[in-house]
């Protein structure tokens, strides 16, 4: 297969002479390699990572679809390159290019036309959002962190412990088994509190027949994990058994219907529809998911306003909720990937009420 630079020189070259990449995400997606700073610049022909004395080694290790050239006038070696290439037209990142950066260029090339429309960011996304079997590896592994992580954390789980030590826990064991970061703050919430559905670890500390909510993720290579588990500690009420059965249900239908070609806003209704129909639509007040890849929020995005079809290879979470404000609430985030008839959950762990 071509490299991802290839195809992205391929979808662009209508619309432009060069793409001009300084993203971090977008630059280690198509280079494979992760800095804190660093320009593409994509040409038809051939693409060439200009990174500075910091990165150049480990580039020139890691970097196999593009020529690395050591930074240093970073300007002129970019107009040289230009003029070799017979550069004229550059599209950049309309969706992370910083308005500061774009004068500067504009006023370093005055004889170069920026094109600021959004077909590079598009181009990339369009990239980025169709995961291959290797980066499908690298999110199974770090779910396998997160579940890992909660197996360990439930055989301690009790109450008297806070909701930041519950996070702790499940960080700290990520991080021990192999995980490059966290996907983002750990997310444990108990009782009263899992009715934010981002609420913040405080000092609260778990009490008897109290739900908890651990929203969570790893790294690996680049790659988040994201899951979302709602346990009780002790026995729930008749109306937190409820709720559960009915947030499962709601995420079990939209699993059972995901495929490709369908709009994120159809699969959003799926779920949502059920919560609505048990009387609570109300108390789903977010989108039912997300993309999840080099970042943990990308496309495609499953919520009422998203007209986009899914695609085959699509990662996306699905995750809907119910929450009752100064009583509890319920979510439950499982991850898949697309595929032209279903999906394929990447997300093993049990939804089963579970009851510590
Ligand atoms: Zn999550
Ligand atoms: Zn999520």
């Amino acid at each position: 297969m071509s490299s991802r630079l290839q195809r992205l020189a391929a979808s662009m070259t209508a619309h432009c002479d060069c793409s001009l990449i300084t993203d971090d995400i977008n630059r280690r997606y198509l280079t494979g390699m992760k800095s804190s700073a660093g320009t593409v610049l994509c040409f038809p022909e051939q693409s060439y990572l200009l990174i500075d004395f910091r990165y150049v080694e480990k580039a020139k290790e890691v970097v196999r679809d593009a020529v690395v050239i050591e930074q240093e006038n970073l300007y002129e070696q970019m107009a040289a390159l230009f003029d070799k290439h017979n550069a004229k037209r550059i599209a950049v990142e309309s969706g992370s290019l910083t308005l500061q950066r774009l004068a500067a260029l504009q006023e370093k090339f005055p004889e170069t036309e920026f094109i600021t429309d959004n077909t590079l960011t598009d181009a990339l996304y369009a990239l980025r959002t169709v995961k291959t079997p290797e980066e499908i590896g690298k999110i199974k592994a770090a779910q396998k962190l997160a579940e890992d992580a909660l197996t360990a954390l439930l055989e301690t789980l009790h109450a008297g412990m806070s909701e930041r030590e519950i996070a702790l826990f499940l960080d700290f064991h990520m991080r021990r088994q192999g995980a490059e970061d966290l996907s983002f703050e750990t997310i444990a919430l108990t009782g009263a509190h899992t009715s934010m559905p981002h609420g913040v670890p405080e000092d609260r500390t778990v009490q008897k027949g109290d739900f908890v909510l651990m929203d969570f993720g790893a790294v690996v290579d680049g790659y988040h994990s994201d899951m979302t588990r709602t346990v009780c500690v002790g026995e729930p009420t008749d109306e937190m058994r409820h709720v559960y059965e009915t947030v499962l249900h709601a995420q079990e239908a939209a699993l059972a219907a995901v495929k490709a070609g369908m709009s994120g806003q159809a699969l959003d209704g799926i779920a949502r529809s059920v919560i609505a129909e048990a009387g609570y639509g109300d108390a789903f007040g977010h989108s039912l998911g997300h993309g999840v890849g080099l970042e943990i929020h990308e496309y495609p995005v499953a919520s009422p306003n998203a007209k986009r079809l899914l695609g085959a290879g699509h990662v996306v979470t699905v995750e809907p909720g119910i929450y009752l404000p100064g009583k509890f609430g319920v979510r439950i985030e499982d991850f898949v990937n697309i595929t032209e008839n279903g999906c394929e959950n990447l997300t093993k762990f049990t939804k089963k009420l579970i009851c510590l």
